[in-house]
């Protein structure tokens, strides 16, 4: 049962499980006033945000002749990547998809890159991480206690996709960060993946297995590519009308995608580690920050949001077996996972990092960057 003390939004559906929540007056949150603020500045209104579209593929083009590909596409098998694949390609450009495949792939992921580079016509880079050093460094993230344990395979997918795009001389990452979907998240639920100097801390600490061949991105090299390279990233779902229900119809029908069941899932750790792990042991829910991103930009009403948040954000027995299959695949007894999601939860500021260089999250980034 909530606890005394429990508010939630009265526009969106965020609580007090985000321990820096803030209610104005109203008893309406910092997050919806947050998406207020970006969604006027990054969604432009119909007819300017065509212009806009057009002028950043003219320009994508541009940069890219002469080249083999005017641009790189991350590609998950997931909706939005899926999404901009087809995209792309229907406006011309000539993508390279890059894959991170840090040994966690569903089945249905698999099958639906297949699918996509088959039927668009798209050459496709598969970095394959070594299982050895994924598995060490993701193990190090569970035993250090912190929330974000994603962290190895999110960075990995940045290093991969500015390894491409620098490797190819491409100069735009065409990328599915959005407002009408991704809006809201808490900070306190996590850390950025971009921070190498946090990632090194961590696994030093933790780890047993050398990262040889893992792909790390370091502050340095981010300056490299960013600065020099002049390597940027293109959020072209703010130039899109994006309605997730309509683009899983599309992908359906034009791609022959298939429906895993939620956000991020074509990853089965990102599966378990969204819809267990950082509920049972922090008591955070991202559905929730999902729900209010969908409610905020109109996809979804507040009572229907409500509603979905009643049914559990896991299947007891489901999870029983996926426990298993989680221990099983990173080598450990299913006790020591259980004795890991039951040992004291810590911060991410416990550990040594980068966090008053860097932003840490593309959100701040942008927060920064209005103020
Ligand atoms: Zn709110």
């Amino acid at each position: 049962m909530p606890s005394a003390s429990f508010q939630r939004c009265r526009r969106c559906v965020m609580d007090t499980s985000d321990p820096e929540i803030v209610f104005d007056s109203d008893g309406v949150c910092n997050h919806c006033h947050f998406h207020d603020q970006i969604r006027s500045r990054y969604i432009l209104p119909a007819g300017e945000r065509e212009k806009a579209l057009e002028q950043r593929i003219r320009r994508v083009k541009a940069e890219g002749r002469g080249k083999k590909y005017d641009c790189i596409i991350g590609l998950s098998g997931g909706v939005d990547s899926s999404y901009i694949a087809l995209k792309v390609k229907e406006l011309g450009l000539r993508p390279l998809a890059v894959h991170m495949d840090g040994g966690w792939n569903s089945e249905l992921a698999v099958s639906n890159i297949e699918n996509i580079v088959d039927r668009l016509g798209i050459d496709l880079f598969t970095n394959v991480v070594e299982w050895d050093e994924m598995r060490d460094l993701q193990l190090s993230f569970f035993r250090s206690g912190v929330p974000n344990c994603d962290i190895p395979q999110d960075h990995a997918i940045i290093a991969v996709l500015l390894k491409a795009a620098n490797a190819f001389g491409v100069r735009t990452i065409v990328r599915g960060l959005n407002i009408a979907t991704e809006s809201v998240l808490p900070q306190a639920w996590g850390y950025s993946a971009i921070d190498l100097r946090h990632i090194k801390a961590i696994h030093k600490k933790y780890g047993q297995v050398k990262l040889k061949t893992f792909p790390t991105c370091s502050i340095l090299e981010l300056a490299y590519y960013y600065a020099f390279k002049k390597i940027t990233y293109y959020d072209i779902l703010n130039n899109l009308e994006y309605d997730k229900d309509k683009a899983k119809e599309l992908i359906t029908a034009e791609l022959g995608w298939r429906d895993y069941g939620g956000k991020h899932h074509e990853s089965l750790f990102t599966k378990f580690f969204q819809s267990y792990y950082l509920v049972k042991k922090f008591g955070f829910d991202k559905r929730l920050a999902h729900y209010s991103s969908l409610v905020l930009a109109g996809s979804m009403t507040r009572d229907q949001a409500l509603v979905a948040l009643e049914k559990p954000p896991y299947d007891d027995d489901r999870m029983h077996l996926e426990l298993n299959f989680v221990a099983n695949k990173m080598e450990i007894e299913v006790v020591e996972l259980e004795r890991i999601i039951a040992s004291p939860p810590r911060r991410h500021t416990e550990f040594p990092s980068y966090k008053s260089l860097l932003f840490s999250d593309w959100a701040t980034r942008i927060r920064k960057f209005l103020k």
